[in-house]
C-alpha cells in the first residue's frame, strides 16, 4: 500500500476525548447527556452498530437508553416507542436504527422524531435545513456520516475549496447531504453526485481530486478509477458471511488494489465507520448544551 491512512478510528478517538471534556463540564452542571437507540428486529449488522453507539457513550459519560422492539413490531408499536424517546428527560438526543423492518414507513418514523432530539440529522426539517442554511451557521444536527467524512478530510488538511469530488451513490444517508455539506460556503468543493444509472462512472471517477464510493457495491471501485494522487473515501458496506469463520464480515466499495494508486485512503472498516459514531456522540452533546441554553 502507498496511499496515507485516513485513520478514521483514531481520528475518532481524538474526538471522543475532545467531547469527554464538555461531558464533564455539562455534568458539572447537573445535566447528563443521554442517546436513546430504538432498534427494531435483528437485522446483524444493526445489532453490531447499536451495540458499539452504546459503547461510545459509556466511554465519554453519556448515559445510553436503549428500546428494542421485535422484527414483528407494527407501525403504531414504532411511533409509540418514539414518542417514548421524545419525552423521556434522559435523553438529550436519539436515533431510531436503520434499515426498518420491510413494511413499516421510514419516513413516517423519522418524521415523529422531535428535531431537536434528532441524533442522526435525519428528521425532514433538519435535512431541509441542511438545503436551506448554506453556512451551516444555524448549528442544525447534521447526518453523521456525511458530516464524519468532511470532518476526517478536514482534520487531515485535505484541501476542499475547488476540489474535484466524484460522490459514487446518491441514497439518502450519505451520497445525497454530502453533496450539500461539501458544497456550503466555506467549503466549497464542486460534486460530481453519481449514481446506478450515471454514464461513464470510471472515466469520470478518474477525474476526481476525491472520490467518495457510497455505493454499498462491494469493490466496486477500481484501481484505474482513480487519478494517481487522489484522496479516497471508502464508505459503502457489504455484509457477507465468512466461510472460514461463520461469521459477519463488512466489505467495502474500494477494490484493495486502490492503495497502490491513491495519495490517501479512508479504509473500510477503519474509516468512516468510527467518524459516524464520533458524529452521532458530537450531536448528542450539542443537543444537551442547546436544551441547556434553552432551558436557562
Ligand atoms: P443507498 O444504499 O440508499 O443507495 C445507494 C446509492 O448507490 C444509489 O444512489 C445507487 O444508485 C448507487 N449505486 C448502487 N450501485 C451503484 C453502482 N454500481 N454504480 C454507481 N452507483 C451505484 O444509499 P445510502 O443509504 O446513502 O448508503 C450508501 C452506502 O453507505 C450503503 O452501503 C450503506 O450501508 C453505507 N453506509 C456506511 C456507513 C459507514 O459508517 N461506513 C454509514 C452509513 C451508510
Amino acid at each position: 500500500m502507498t496511499a496515507t491512512l485516513l485513520d478514521g478510528k483514531a481520528t475518532a478517538n481524538t474526538i471522543k476525548r475532545e467531547l469527554a471534556a464538555r461531558v464533564a463540564a455539562l455534568r458539572a452542571r447537573g445535566i447528563v447527556p443521554g442517546l436513546g437507540t430504538l432498534l427494531v428486529g435483528n437485522d446483524p449488522g444493526s445489532e453490531i452498530y447499536v451495540a458499539a453507539k452504546h459503547r461510545d457513550c459509556a466511554e465519554i459519560g453519556v448515559e445510553s437508553i436503549r428500546i428494542d422492539l421485535p422484527a414483528t413490531a407494527s407501525q403504531e408499536q414504532v411511533n409509540d416507542a418514539i414518542r417514548e424517546l421524545n419525552s423521556d428527560p434522559r435523553v438529550s438526543g436519539f436515533i431510531v436504527q436503520l434499515p426498518l423492518p420491510a413494511g413499516l414507513d421510514v419516513v413516517q418514523a423519522l418524521s415523529l422524531i422531535d428535531p431537536a432530539k434528532d441524533a442522526d440529522g435525519l428528521h425532514p426539517m433538519n435535512l431541509g435545513t441542511l438545503v436551506l442554511d448554506s453556512t451551516g451557521e444555524l448549528g442544525t444536527p447534521q447526518p453523521c456520516t456525511p458530516a464524519g467524512i468532511v470532518e476526517l478530510l478536514t482534520r487531515y488538511d485535505i484541501k476542499l475549496e475547488g476540489a474535484a469530488v466524484c460522490i459514487i451513490g446518491a441514497g439518502p444517508t450519505v451520497g445525497r447531504p454530502l453533496a450539500l455539506l461539501l458544497t456550503r460556503r466555506g467549503v466549497d468543493a464542486s460534486v460530481a453526485l453519481l449514481h446506478s444509472k450515471s454514464l461513464n462512472v470510471p472515466s469520470r471517477a478518474r477525474k476526481a481530486d476525491i472520490i467518495v464510493a457510497a455505493a454499498g457495491s462491494a469493490h466496486l471501485v477500481k484501481a484505474d478509477w482513480v487519478k494517481p494522487g487522489a484522496v479516497v473515501v471508502d464508505v459503502g458496506i457489504t455484509r457477507e458471511i465468512d466461510p472460514v469463520t461463520g461469521k459477519s464480515r463488512q466489505i467495502g466499495d474500494v477494490d484493495p488494489a486502490v492503495a497502490d494508486v491513491a495519495g490517501w485512503l479512508a479504509p473500510n472498516p477503519g474509516g468512516i465507520g468510527p467518524m459516524t459514531r464520533a458524529m452521532l456522540l458530537t450531536n448528542v452533546v450539542r443537543c444537551a448544551e442547546r436544551h441547556q441554553t434553552t432551558s436557562q
